[in-house]
């Protein structure tokens, strides 16, 4: 594979899409990030095989959203199928951050990536581990194989002082029963597991898993290979939240973004890749990611279509 080629037609391909988008402005600490930054990783099946990368691929940014896959795959790994009586599998058609859909379905989110069906997944963490944010981290630490990633204190402050509408949509799913652990319990480890900071080579690494049909890095199982296609699949029909549609018409790729502008792509038994660009669209999907995506399937046909 000629990555080198690769890149250069990628990085050619985003630099409009450098010039669009608007970087995420309700989380102050994020509203600074430089939004002309670009980075792509691709970590090979093989943990051994060193990643590839280009641009800003070596700079830690906000995981943000990115962490939803890596909660939502410890619950599964632990609770198995009983998640889904939970929180549902189905598009969600509204903004990740939707209060009017929680409410009209009963505190019942729509999927484990809005924001409702993650606050519910990290609820469920925090009742098996007593420290979800800590058991993500050292998650993550593991199957990237960087001991050093850790929290960004700012971000997390700055969130937890901002975040009316999270605290809105827990105690929306308190006020349902949905929750097994205190509102506040439950938030301050949703905006600390967002607040990590990794760059795209870690991430791609650290998604691994996902391409491997349930594998950690070290071999040993961590999902079925049935619940690695779950969290694929539901991926695919909710990672980029109401663009999903737009996203799988362009890329056709199972993904998760992120409003720090980091998305995470599978290519189930091939490999992951990583993007980054702090510019989002009005859905909060990185433009430069999308279109490096779009490129990237385009130039390689690593589409799952
Ligand atoms: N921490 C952000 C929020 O809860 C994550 C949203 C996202 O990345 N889409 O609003």
């Amino acid at each position: 594979m000629d990555y080198r080629g690769l890149f250069e037609d990628v990085t050619r391909a985003v630099q409009p899409a450098l010039a669009g988008g608007r970087v995420a402005q309700y989380i102050p600490a994020l509203a600074s990030v430089d939004p002309s930054r670009f980075g792509l990783a691709i970590a090979e099946l093989n943990h051994r095989s060193k990643p590839h990368g280009t641009g800003d691929w070596l700079e830690p940014f906000s995981i943000q959203s990115l962490s939803k896959v890596f909660t939502l795959a410890l619950v599964l790994a632990a609770d198995g199928d009983t998640l889904w009586t939970r929180v549902g599998k189905e598009p969600s058609g509204a903004p990740f951050n939707s209060l009017a859909q929680l409410e009209r379905e009963h505190g019942i989110p729509r999927n484990p990536f809005v924001n409702a069906g993650a606050l519910v997944v990290t609820d469920r963490l925090l009742t098996l581990t007593g420290d979800a944010r800590g058991a993500l981290r050292d998650f993550l630490r593991t199957e990237s194989g960087n001991p050093r990633i850790d929290f960004d204190a700012e971000v997390a402050f700055s969130e937890s002082r901002h975040g009316h509408r999270n605290a809105a949509l827990a105690h929306l799913l308190a006020d349902h029963g949905r929750l097994d652990n205190p509102v506040p319990d439950v938030l301050d480890h949703y905006f600390w597991q967002c607040s990590l900071a990794m760059n795209c080579r870690d991430l791609a690494r650290a998604a691994g898993f996902l391409a491997r049909h349930g594998l950690r890095a070290d071999a040993t199982r961590l999902l079925t290979r049935s619940e690695a296609k779950r969290i694929n699949a539901v991926m695919l029909i909710g990672g980029t939240y109401d663009a999903a549609g737009e996203f799988a018409h362009r890329v056709g790729l199972p993904a998760k973004s992120g409003v720090g502008g980091g998305i995470i792509a599978v290519i189930p038994g091939r490999c992951t890749v990583c993007t980054w660009g702090p510019a989002l669209d009005h859905h909060g999907n990185s433009t430069a990611g999308i279109t490096a995506l779009d490129t990237l399937t385009t130039l390689t046909g690593w589409s799952i279509f």
